[in-house]
C-alpha cells in the first residue's frame, strides 16, 4: 500500500469523530504538541476553574470552601471521575499525593496482604521512579527482597513463585510504548497467589483500561500526563473493592482516618478508598484537574483508542518513508494492538535531533541514551499534524541542521 498523501490525510482529519475536542485545549497555532504524553496542555475549562477556585472559594469564601465548595470531597469525586477512564466502579479511586507516593502506598498495603512472602517483581525496563519507590519498600520490611524481569529472569511469568507478593508493572512502557495484556499477566500473578499493582501512567488518558474487568488488585497513575491536569497535578490510586478496609497503607495521616474532624488520639483507617490518602490535598492544583477532566466526559474510549492507533501507526509510516536510509530504528511495537499512544525511535544522536525539531516547533522529547519519543494525545492532534511533524523531522535529518552545537546542549529537563 501505498504511503498516504495529503489530500488522504486531511480525509482523515475530516472524517474524525473526535474532531471538535480541540477547541477544549490552548494550543499555540504553529506548534506540533507530541509531548503530551509528559505534560498535557491547558484546558480553557481548568484555566476557568483555576481563577474560579482562585477568586472566589479561597480569597473571597476562605475556609467555607472546604465545605461550600466541596474541597474536602473533591478527592473522592475526582477518583470517581478518573474511575470511569480507567474501568473502576465508584469508591475504588482516590486522587491523591504523587505517583511514587502511591506506589509506596500501593506495595506495603499489598505486602501486608500478603503475609509471609517477601519479594516484589518489578521490571529492570521500569519507569525508574517505580523501581526507586521498590527500594525504598524492601528497605523498610526485614527479608524483603526486590526480583526484576530483564535482570533476574527474562519475564514476569517466569519469576512468579510462592514468595512473590506484590507484582508492580507498567501497562505501558514510558519509553518504547509497548502495552502489557492486563488481563492475562494479572490472572497468571494471581494464579501464583501474588497481587498485582498496574502503573498506567502511559495508559490513563490514552487508551480504555479495564481494571475492575481485568481483575487487578491496585493501580496507580499520573494526571497531568494525558489526562491533562496540569503540571505536578496530583496522582490517583485505585484499591479493588474486595481489598478496601483490609489494605492498609503505612502513610496514616489525618485524611486517611475514618473521622479525621473527631480529632482522636489513635488512627483508625477509614473502611473506604479515602483510607489512601495522607495529608491535606492540594486544592488549587485539584480543581484544574477538575476543569481538565470536562472534556473527558465526552469521549468514547473506543473511538479514542481507534485515532491513537490511526495517528501513532501514520508517523510510524510517514517517517520509515520520508526519513529511509537516515539512522532511525522504531522502537515501539508495529502491530497498533500492542502499542500505546506514543511512538519511539532510535538514533545515535536522538538528543540533537530531538532539540532541532523543538527548534522548529514539534515538541516531542528525548529519553536517555538514545531516544525520540513522540506522544500522540488523540483529543487535539490532527493527522496534519502527523504528517508535518515527520516531514520536519525528515528535513531535520536531511539537511543535518541537528550538527549545530547549540543542540548539543542537554538541559536538567530532557
Ligand atoms: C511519569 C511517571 C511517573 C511519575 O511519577 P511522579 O511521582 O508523578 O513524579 C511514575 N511512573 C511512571 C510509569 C511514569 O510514567
Amino acid at each position: 500500500m501505498p504511503v498516504p498523501d495529503r489530500a488522504a490525510i486531511q480525509a482523515m482529519d475530516a472524517q474524525d469523530p473526535l474532531r471538535h475536542l480541540r477547541d477544549a485545549f490552548i494550543l499555540a497555532g504553529d506548534e506540533i504538541y507530541l509531548d503530551g504524553n509528559s505534560l498535557g496542555p491547558a484546558t480553557l475549562a481548568a484555566q476557568q476553574e483555576l481563577l474560579t477556585a482562585a477568586r472566589e472559594e479561597w480569597a473571597r469564601d476562605m475556609i467555607r470552601s472546604w465545605n461550600g465548595a466541596g474541597w474536602f470531597d473533591l478527592p473522592v469525586r475526582l477518583g470517581d471521575r478518573i474511575g470511569r477512564l480507567i474501568g473502576a466502579a465508584p469508591g475504588q479511586v482516590v486522587v491523591a499525593d504523587t505517583t511514587s507516593v502511591n506506589i509506596y502506598k500501593a506495595l506495603h498495603a499489598a505486602m501486608g496482604l500478603r503475609p509471609g512472602r517477601g519479594t516484589i517483581v518489578a521490571e529492570s525496563g521500569s519507569f525508574p521512579t517505580d523501581l526507586y519507590m521498590a527500594e525504598g519498600v524492601v528497605s523498610t520490611l526485614p527479608g524483603a527482597r526486590l526480583r526484576l524481569e530483564g535482570v533476574d529472569a527474562p519475564t514476569i511469568e517466569e519469576l512468579l513463585d510462592s514468595d512473590v507478593a506484590a507484582v508492580l508493572v507498567n501497562h505501558v512502557n514510558y519509553k518504547t510504548g509497548a502495552l502489557r495484556d492486563m488481563a492475562a499477566l494479572t490472572a497468571r500473578i494471581h494464579e501464583a497467589g501474588a497481587l498485582a499493582i498496574w502503573d498506567l501512567c502511559h495508559s490513563a488518558g490514552a487508551l480504555p483500561v479495564a481494571l475492575d474487568a481485568a481483575g487487578a488488585d491496585f493501580a496507580v497513575g499520573c494526571s497531568y500526563k494525558y489526562l491533562n491536569g496540569g503540571p505536578g497535578a496530583p496522582a490517583f490510586i485505585y484499591v479493588a473493592k474486595r481489598h478496601l478496609g483490609q489494605a492498609r497503607q503505612p502513610l496514616s495521616g489525618w485524611w486517611g482516618h475514618a473521622r479525621p474532624f473527631a480529632f482522636e488520639t489513635g488512627y483508625e483507617g477509614d473502611p473506604g478508598i479515602r483510607r489512601f490518602q495522607c495529608g491535606t490535598q492540594p486544592i488549587l492544583s485539584m480543581r484544574a484537574l477538575k476543569g481538565a477532566l470536562e472534556v473527558w466526559d465526552r469521549v468514547d474510549m473506543a473511538a479514542l483508542r481507534a485515532k491513537s492507533i490511526a495517528l501513532t501507526g501514520l508517523f510510524i509510516e510517514l517517517v520509515e518513508s520520508l526519513c529511509a536510509g537516515r539512522g532511525l530504528a522504531l522502537e515501539s511495537p508495529r502491530d497498533g494492538a500492542l502499542r500505546g499512544s506514543q511512538v519511539a525511535f532510535r538514533h545515535d544522536h536522538a538528543h540533537e535531533i530531538m532539540q532541532a525539531l523543538i527548534a522548529r516547533g514539534v515538541i516531542g522529547d528525548f529519553r536517555a541514551p538514545a531516544t525520540l519519543r513522540f506522544g500522540f494525545a488523540p483529543l487535539y492532534l490532527r493527522h496534519v499534524d502527523v504528517l508535518r511533524a515527520a516531514e520536519t523531522l525528515a528535513e531535520v535529518l536531511e539537511s543535518e541542521s541537528w550538527r549545530d552545537p547549540r543542540f548539543a546542549v542537554k538541559a536538567a529537563v530532557t
